[in-house]
Parts: structure tokens; C-alpha cells; sequence
């Protein structure tokens, strides 16, 4: 089994006023070479949660140092209507989240719970939210 030390927060950067289901998700990562979605999970605005790569595959949504021992979790949205980067999940998502991320814990404690921001070297706004305070 692979040693998970990190989950890692995402958005979608997809305006939280448009769909951006997982189908599309799919696609677009199918479109960059990769094999299928990047994240193991992804959490619609409807607080479904839907499973894009077993735990025990790598993920491709870190950087190839981070993926190989952490876990993904994308949450639809982080743009608001004109553009910018806000936290703009909905209560279901919030919910949804709290639960898979306390799940999770569970099952990898010593895993830190962190933003994609968060890590050394990234550059963006990346979850639009304050990881750390939050969870
Ligand atoms: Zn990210």
C-alpha cells in the first residue's frame, strides 16, 4: 500500500455559476494525456462525491513529488460570477467534505490536511480557501 502523508485541497477553477460536472472533469484531464480524472475525489455543488481515482493510485494533481503520497480531493468551483477566485462552496459541499476528509483522517492518521497552495512553490489561489483554519 502506498504511505499517504498528505490530502490535498482542490478547486476546479470553474465559476461557481456553471456546471462543470465530473464527465467534463474527465474529459478535459483524458485531453492532457492523463488517465482520466487526477483527483481521487470530486465533490459537485450538489455535495455528491464522486470517485475519480482509487486511494491506491497515484494521483496527478500535485506536482509529481506530492502526488505519490497524497490524496486529491477537488471540489467544484472557486470562481465567483465575475471571475475570481473566492470560496464558493455550497453548504452540501462543506458538508460532504468535512465527512470525506474526517473519513479519511481516520483511515491515514498523521496525513495533513492542506490547500493546494499550501504547498512549497505553487502559486496560485488554489482551493480559494483557508485549509488549514477550516478543517
Ligand atoms: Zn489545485
Amino acid at each position: 500500500m502506498r504511505e499517504i502523508k498528505m490530502i490535498v485541497i482542490h478547486c476546479s477553477a470553474s465559476r461557481c455559476d456553471r456546471d462543470f460536472p465530473f464527465e467534463a472533469l474527465d474529459r478535459y484531464h483524458r485531453s492532457l494525456g492523463w488517465k482520466g480524472c487526477g483527483y481521487h475525489y470530486y465533490v459537485t455543488r450538489d455535495g455528491r462525491i464522486h470517485v475519480g481515482r482509487r486511494e491506491s493510485e497515484v494521483g496527478a494533481h500535485a506536482g509529481p513529488k506530492y502526488n505519490r503520497h497524497s490524496i486529491g480531493i477537488c471540489y467544484e468551483g472557486g470562481l465567483n460570477p465575475q471571475n475570481q477566485p473566492a470560496d464558493t462552496r455550497t453548504e452540501a459541499q462543506i458538508r460532504a467534505m468535512h465527512s470525506l476528509v474526517a473519513d479519511l483522517r481516520r483511515r491515514y492518521p498523521g496525513a495533513e490536511v492542506l490547500g493546494h497552495r499550501d504547498l512549497p512553490g505553487v502559486h496560485k489561489a488554489c482551493p480559494c480557501y483557508d485549509v488549514r483554519a477550516s478543517t
